[in-house]
This record gives C-alpha cells, sequence and structure tokens, in this order.
C-alpha cells in the first residue's frame, strides 16, 4: 500500500505556511513527545520555549518579553484580548479593529462576549486613524492593528493607534502573526520597539519557517499575562496561561531552533529575496495590463478575471482571493522567480485563449 503524502510546494502561492527550516523540522521531530504545557514535568522543552520567547523578544524590541508559543495567531490574538477583558473588567467592552483585521478576531469576540468594532481603512487598505478615533469609548478594552495584513500587505499606523488605544485607557495589540519575521527589515513602525504596545501576535509558523503548530503571544508587562493565568491542581506546574492545556513540544522547539538558525541574517536574505520576487512579479502583471495592488511586503493583489482565475486552479496552482476577489499571491520563503514564472507562462497561455493554444 501507498503512503499518503502532503503536497508539494512548487504550485502553493496564496498559503501563509511554508516549508520547514531543516533545523526546525529535526527539533520538532526530537521534541515530539513533550508537552510544553507542564513545564514542570517537562523542563527540557520549558527551556526551548523559553529560548523562543527570548529570540521573539529581540525580534520586535522587546527587552523582556512575557508570553509563550501558542497554537497560531488565532490562539494569541484570543488570548490577547482574553488578558485585556480580564484586566479591565468592563460589563460591556468592546475592541476596535480595522476591516482589515484577521477574522479570528471574530471568533475571539464571539468566545469572549466581546463587542467587535469594525471601522473602514484608507484609500491604501490601513487603519484609518479617524475611524478608530471615533470608534473608541469608555467600554473600549483594546485597539487592534496589524502590521502585515492578509490579504494586502499593510502596515497600520501602530504608533498613533497606540497613542488612541492609551488615551481611552484601552490595551493596544499588535497582529504580526504574518508580517513579524519580515517587517524588521524595513522601515516600518511597527514593533514594541517603535510605540509602547501592549501586546503582539507574530508566528513562527509562517514566515519563521518553524513547523506548524508554532505561534507567538508576547506581552511588555508580566501583569496582562497574568491576567491569564489559572491554577492546575494535577499538574507539577502551578499555573497555566496558554489557552490550550497540553500543546505542541514539536512546534516550540521548532520554533526555538529556526530563529536560533535564522535570526537574523537568514530571515533578512529571506525577506530581500522575496521582496524582488514579489516586486518582478508585480511589474510583470502590470506589464500585462492587469490591475494590481504595489507590494510593500513580499505579497501581490491583483485583479484577475474569474474564468482565468478558475483555469489557473484547474492547473493546480493553489490560489485564493481577497474578500474584494483580487488574487492573492503570498511570496513565502517557498516561492520561486521559476514558480513564478511558470505561473504567468500558463495565465499567458489562457489569456490567449483556446482558438491560438
Ligand atoms: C495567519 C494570520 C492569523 C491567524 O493565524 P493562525 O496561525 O492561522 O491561527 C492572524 N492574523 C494574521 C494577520 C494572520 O496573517
Amino acid at each position: 500500500m501507498q503512503r499518503a503524502a502532503p503536497q508539494q510546494f512548487d504550485r502553493v502561492l496564496s498559503s501563509m505556511c511554508t516549508k520547514p527550516h531543516p533545523a526546525a523540522r529535526e527539533a520538532a521531530e526530537r521534541f515530539l513527545a513533550t508537552n510544553p504545557g507542564d513545564p514542570a514535568t517537562y523542563q527540557a522543552v520549558a527551556a526551548q520555549e523559553e529560548d523562543a520567547l527570548a529570540s521573539l523578544g529581540e525580534i520586535t524590541g522587546l527587552d523582556e518579553p512575557h508570553g509563550y508559543i501558542a497554537s497560531g495567531g488565532t490562539e494569541a490574538n484570543i488570548q490577547a484580548i482574553r488578558a485585556a477583558r480580564n484586566l479591565v473588567r468592563d460589563d460591556n467592552p468592546n475592541v476596535v479593529a480595522p476591516e482589515s483585521i484577521h477574522f479570528s478576531f471574530q471568533k475571539a469576540a464571539d468566545v469572549l462576549g466581546v463587542e467587535l468594532r469594525i471601522v473602514p481603512v484608507d484609500g491604501d487598505y490601513r487603519a484609518d486613524t479617524e475611524a478608530v478615533r471615533e470608534a473608541v469609548d469608555d467600554h473600549t478594552i483594546l485597539v487592534a492593528g496589524v502590521a502585515g495584513t492578509t490579504e494586502f500587505g499593510r502596515v497600520d499606523p501602530i504608533p498613533e493607534l497606540t497613542d488612541i488605544a492609551h488615551d481611552a485607557g484601552a490595551l493596544m495589540h499588535v497582529d504580526a502573526a504574518w508580517g513579524g519575521f519580515i517587517l524588521p527589515f524595513t522601515d516600518h513602525e511597527w514593533s514594541f520597539a517603535h510605540a509602547p504596545v501592549d501586546s503582539m501576535t507574530i508566528d513562527p509558523h509562517k514566515y519563521g519557517q518553524a513547523v506548524v503548530p508554532a505561534g507567538g503571544l508576547l506581552f511588555r508587562n508580566k501583569e496582562v499575562l497574568d491576567a491569564l493565568a489559572v491554577d492546575t491542581p494535577y499538574l507539577e506546574s502551578a499555573s497555566q496561561a496558554s489557552l490550550t492545556g497540553t500543546r505542541s513540544g514539536a512546534g516550540v522547539a521548532s520554533a526555538a531552533a529556526a530563529m536560533r538558525e535564522l535570526w537574523p541574517d537568514g530571515y533578512r536574505e529571506t525577506y530581500e529575496r522575496q521582496q524582488a520576487n514579489a516586486n518582478w512579479f508585480y511589474n510583470e502583471l502590470v506589464a500585462r495590463g492587469y490591475d494590481a495592488v504595489e507590494p510593500e511586503l513580499p505579497l501581490v493583489a491583483a485583479r484577475l478575471p474569474e474564468p482565468e482565475f478558475d483555469s489557473l486552479r484547474d492547473l493546480g496552482w493553489r490560489i485564493s482571493r481577497t474578500a474584494s476577489g483580487e488574487l492573492r499571491v503570498v511570496c513565502m520563503p517557498h516561492v520561486t522567480r521559476e514558480s513564478l514564472r511558470a505561473f504567468l507562462a500558463d495565465l499567458d497561455d489562457i489569456a490567449r485563449g483556446p482558438a491560438r493554444n
């Protein structure tokens, strides 16, 4: 009998996950049967988590990071809101976020019973600060901004949003799940070093090249993390801040290994190569007359007629659309110039039509 095999990565153009770095894969295998949810029993993986946290702190400009390696950006976002809710204790709490916010915020609002106030973005897909200012009130517990949006790769004005949040007595959260391993090499103001941001989501299992599952949740102040802790009577450890109980030591060890291996030079090289690929791909699309959104980070969105989109999918290209219908190509570390060329060649064939094929 043949063993089942996962997908190849050569035609995967819209995913935010990628091939793990070999060092991350090796560490994941070594730590498969460990549980960082019980650090007093599983001390070796607990040390790996400390290591991973210290690296995330360096990457995001935080000297003394508090937090943990979560199952992904979804858990980290839920937990950031939960921490704010537990700390602020309002009887009718709301969270204000731009419409570019990731759909995990809807899950968070739903499970936590918090109102999610979505405000418009500006003409360049960034949070409209005036709209955010109007939406916050005495019951706002948290304002969220995105550093590297899922659909267009845009960075919200984090320092301005942080001022608005703090003026309203709310916490400021930055969702850098996708952008966190790219942004250190750009001029954007997005991190703990650029503004008194309270919490951040940053996913090692995306641009960090760790194995799935490895998300990151960081807090500037320990008291905010502590607002998540519950007592854990039957474990060797006394309390637990994570949302899941037993969790993946493979994810934790792989995140630590990937960052040891790649921060900063490996990540910088990856960013530079993939940004060049995104810029090249954008120019190729524009030269063909397609309406494309200029990439600020390695992510290109473009209007593509439905028949072309469907034909490309039929050819095995793994592509998706934004909510407003654009094709989105995420230049993750596995996406090569060669595969983008092959994609454009297929697009040209399709656009030329069957008559001349
Ligand atoms: C991917 C992503 C998430 C969700 O992360 P998961 O790891 O898929 O749970 C949240 N926010 C942003 C900006 C993302 O790109």
